[in-house]
């Protein structure tokens, strides 16, 4: 719509999609409000919204994801959860924690110490896509309950994986953002179960998928309703084998410019290697990353899962310092770190 268009003009133009038999989106901006046509199977005739007063323009929409792309609409999303992260704004939003959760213990003591290192987000699995059928496959509800705990006691947001369709809701009722994993990138039944809860979902990119099959998998989860997603470049499959996975850091670029999504980054299974996170961690934020996702454990010589991949604390405060020089010579900076809570 035209910036001076009225409320009424975008009522009239709203009537006219449904009276042509398709669903609209109006989707307010700073400049001007955008109405997206749900539901176009190639019959729409544009000049009957043309005409409208207060239409500044018809844009077709290009690509075949249709409501995640930069066309539909030019502002980027920005997720607020409930402790006040923001995510796709200025801030570099660090989720950090444990694999899986495995103790009461473990997760309590890793949350503490990484809400004091400067994470707004704890991640940590309690149900767990494990390679081998014989490896830990997390603490199930047991989980979620302990990470609703260390959210209690700290202020860090959740975000832990929903690995069924069955249990989007169990997994929403516990957490603030539901992870979707590389292996379940194309779960259609899990996307769409996703796209009708009212929790953010963060969507991992698959092992071996392309930028258009993640941005379609994304499109699966708006199309349902919830608009509310963030990707993930956490690596995809290549044929060296020095790393676990190679990390294409650029994918960041290539989303921000085909997609109004915020993407962020696990350089810890993007590498599989310790050694490999902080500097990929680095490059991901200087690459326009939104946030990054790293595995960090109290003790990870002794954990359950991807111990060889996951920092000590001390080396995620190197990361967090050095980041926080690289998000300010971008313009960017470090979401605000949460007060201690003070125990009632
Ligand atoms: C994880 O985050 O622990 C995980 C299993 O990630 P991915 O789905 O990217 O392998
Ligand atoms: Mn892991």
């Amino acid at each position: 719509m035209a910036h001076t268009a009225t409320s009424d003009d975008i009522r009239r133009v709203v009537e006219t999609i449904e009276d042509m038999g398709y669903e609209a989106r109006p989707m307010p901006g700073k400049q001007r409000t955008a109405v997206g046509l749900v539901g176009n199977d190639g019959r729409v005739d544009s000049s009957r919204l043309e005409a409208l007063p207060g239409v500044l323009q018809v844009i077709h929409v290009t690509q075949p994801y249709k409501q995640v792309s930069r066309e539909w609409r030019p502002e980027p999303t920005v997720i607020d959860l409930p402790n006040g992260t923001r995510i796709g704004a200025e801030d570099v939003v660090l989720m950090a924690g444990p694999c899986s959760v495995e103790s009461e213990e473990q997760i309590l003591a890793i949350a503490h110490r990484l809400r004091v290192a400067g994470a707004t987000v704890l991640r940590g699995g309690a149900f767990k896509p494990r390679t081998s059928p014989y490896s830990f496959q997390g603490l199930g509800v047991k989980g979620l309950e302990l990470l609703a705990r260390a959210r209690e006691e700290t202020g860090l947001a959740i975000v832990t994986e929903a690995l069924e369709p069955e249990t989007v809701e169990l997994v929403a009722d516990y957490a603030d953002i539901i992870q979707i994993g590389a292996r379940n990138m194309q779960n259609y039944p899990l996307l769409k179960r996703a796209g009708r809860v009212g929790k953010p979902v963060l969507l991992k990119r698959g092992l071996a998928a392309t930028i258009k099959e993640l941005l379609l998998s994304a499109e699966y989860i708006v199309s349902e309703g919830n608009g509310q997603v963030i990707l993930c470049e956490r690596g995809v499959r290549s044929f060296d084998d020095h790393t676990r996975n190679m990390l294409d850091l650029t994918a960041i670029p290539v989303v921000h410019a085909l997609s109004h999504l915020p993407i962020i980054a696990d350089p810890s299974h993007g590498t599989g290697l310790r050694s490999k996170v902080i500097p990929m961690g680095r490059a991901a934020v200087a690459a326009g990353a939104d946030g990054l996702m790293i595995e960090v454990h109290p003790d990870p010589d002794h954990a359950l899962s991807d111990g060889a991949q996951s920092l000590w604390p001390d080396q995620f405060d190197e990361l967090v310092a050095q980041i926080r020089l690289i998000a300010e010579a971008i313009g960017r900076q470090l979401a605000s770190p949460l007060p201690e809570r003070v125990p009632a």
